[in-house]
């Protein structure tokens, strides 16, 4: 009986405490929903940005939208700090659009003040499995008819959740007869790269960081950036390498013939801000543009 009683006691006790703490996470999973979407009324997300360049000549080709959530409290956190809560949640679309009308609004700021920029945006699965997506787009790029076609780029994620790929990539085709262009981010990380870039319409593929960061010394990282190369000027399309932290990843990234490149080493993540002064002062280390050129084909 004794032992009954302990044992339905601490069976009550386990279940009152996983109960408890279930109850908890959901209800702080709520809570942080609901900052979130506050928020994002109150004007508490900002973006910084970060150039993407062509290491040889120092040509900016653009620059990558990148959201952070200025909290109050908290002070200015990472999208790994928030956007793993909105997932699989509505307000995912919701920062989506905010992020791409306010990038937007700002390659026109920028062009008023004469400095035209292509923007790209990180887009979530969520959104691309927005039925409407095209014509959202085309509405908030409609309020800026003074921007380029061209101007837009939406990055896409390898996640498995992309699901039907015949329909994201018809998405991404609607995108682009509006004048959108298209990268594949973090290339190589997700379980089907090979697919993605058979099947989806995007000009450009972006190595992720994981493969450059260990080029100067692991001759294996190497090989798999050269065969990423060769892959995508097969295909046709553009590569950058991400996650370039030092100049002498851009000698080694140019001496295999990867000519276009983002990272700390050439810039970080800035406020809108510091992008016009950043333009005027920012040169490539002067060996880049005598290294040889390598020829693909
Ligand atoms: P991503 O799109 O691959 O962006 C590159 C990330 O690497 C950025 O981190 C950037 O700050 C960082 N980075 C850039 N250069 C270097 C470097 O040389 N070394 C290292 N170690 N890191 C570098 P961030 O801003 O924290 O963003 C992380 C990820 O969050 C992004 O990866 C993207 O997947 C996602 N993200 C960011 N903004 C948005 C957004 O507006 N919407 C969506 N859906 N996702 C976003
Ligand atoms: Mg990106
Ligand atoms: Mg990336
Ligand atoms: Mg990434």
């Amino acid at each position: 009986d004794q032992a009954m009683y302990q044992a339905k006691l601490a069976g009550k006790g386990r279940y009152h405490l996983f109960d408890a703490d279930h109850d908890r996470s959901i209800r702080s999973h709520n809570e942080t929903l609901e900052r979130i979407q506050q928020g994002l009324q109150q004007g508490e997300f900002i973006l910084h940005y970060q150039p993407k360049v062509h290491m040889r000549t120092g040509r900016v080709i653009g620059v990558e939208a990148l959201v952070r959530w200025q909290h109050p409290e908290n002070g200015l956190m990472s999208p790994a700090q928030f956007l793993p809560v909105i997932e699989d949640h509505p307000l995912s679309e919701a920062l989506g659009e905010w992020v791409i009308g306010t990038a937007l609004a700002q390659a026109a700021t920028w062009k008023s003040a004469g400095v035209e920029l292509p923007v790209s945006v990180n887009v979530s699965a969520r959104q691309l499995r927005q039925r409407d997506l095209v014509p959202r787009l085309r509405s908030l790029l409609d309020r800026h008819p003074e921007l380029a076609p061209g101007t837009l780029e939406l990055e896409i994620l390898e996640t498995s959740t992309l699901g039907d790929l015949a329909l994201v990539s018809s998405l991404l085709e609607g995108a682009r007869e509006i004048g959108i262009e298209v990268s594949l981010d973090d290339f190589g990380t997700g379980y089907s790269s090979l697919t993605y870039l058979k099947r989806l319409p995007a000009g450009t593929i972006k190595i992720d960081q994981s493969f450059v960061r260990d080029i100067l010394d692991n001759p294996e990282d190497l090989k798999i950036l050269e065969g990423v190369l060769s892959l995508a000027i097969a295909f046709d399309r553009q590569v950058i390498a991400e996650g370039v932290e030092t100049v002498r990843h851009g000698d080694m990234l140019l001496r295999v013939g990867c000519e276009f490149a983002q990272g700390f080493g050439i810039a970080r993540p800035m406020p809108p801000e510091a992008i016009p002064a950043w333009l005027l002062h920012w040169q490539p280390p002067a060996h880049w543009s005598g290294l040889p050129i390598i020829d693909h084909n």
